[in-house]
């Protein structure tokens, strides 16, 4: 039986301020621009909400869902789980993540994003972990470069589980028998 504990690694208060300067930055960069923002799904749904209660320039909601194939890590194909409403044609995008870890996901929707022509793609991150990547992405924005751990809360889950935390955390297996 799985015994973990859940260790804090960023505070709420912590994660408030830094959005709003995130935010803040969004809406100097975007004036006048009406982005697409689409949230990741799922776990972006939570940062996502917070940064755009933040935001003060008119922007486009929408939503995507993308998933790598499972055991194919080379083939470089994604599966669109749910794709945008909104054509992308001449759009400013804003991709709005929880996590970027390998990045490998994104790197891959970026691409095929790309082929729909839109003005820009970026992507707003509340973590990104400080791993090696040998391929570009345009994260430009970016809530908190964190160690390479296994994190929840704010959106983020462990098998569906505390995406709700008002914090993040990371997994300590130290208990595990
Ligand atoms: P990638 O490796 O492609 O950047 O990450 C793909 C997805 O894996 C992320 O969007 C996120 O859903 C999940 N992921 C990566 N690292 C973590 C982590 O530390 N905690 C959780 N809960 N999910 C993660």
């Amino acid at each position: 039986m799985a015994n973990y504990e859940i260790k804090k690694l960023i505070e709420r208060s912590e994660i408030e301020k830094r959005i709003g300067e995130v935010a803040e930055t969004i809406d100097r960069d975007y004036e006048g621009k009406n982005p697409i923002v689409a949230v990741v799904l799922k776990g972006g749904f939570i940062f996502a909400a917070d940064l755009l209660r933040n935001m003060h320039i008119r922007f486009t909601l929408d939503f995507i869902g993308a998933s790598s194939y499972i055991g194919k890590e080379s083939s470089g194909d994604i599966k669109i789980t749910k794709d945008l409403d909104t054509p992308l044609s001449g759009r400013h995008l804003i991709l709005v993540e929880d996590i970027v870890d390998t990045g490998l996901t994104l790197h891959k929707l970026c691409r095929l994003l790309e082929q729909r022509d839109p003005a820009s793609i970026s992507i707003a991150t509340l973590l990104l972990k400080e791993i090696e990547r040998d391929f570009e992405l345009p994260v430009e924005y970016c809530g908190f470069t964190i160690p390479n751990k296994f994190v929840v809360g704010f959106g983020l889950d462990y098998s569906e589980r505390h995406r709700g935390l008002p914090y993040i955390g990371y997994i300590d297996m130290k208990g595990q028998e």
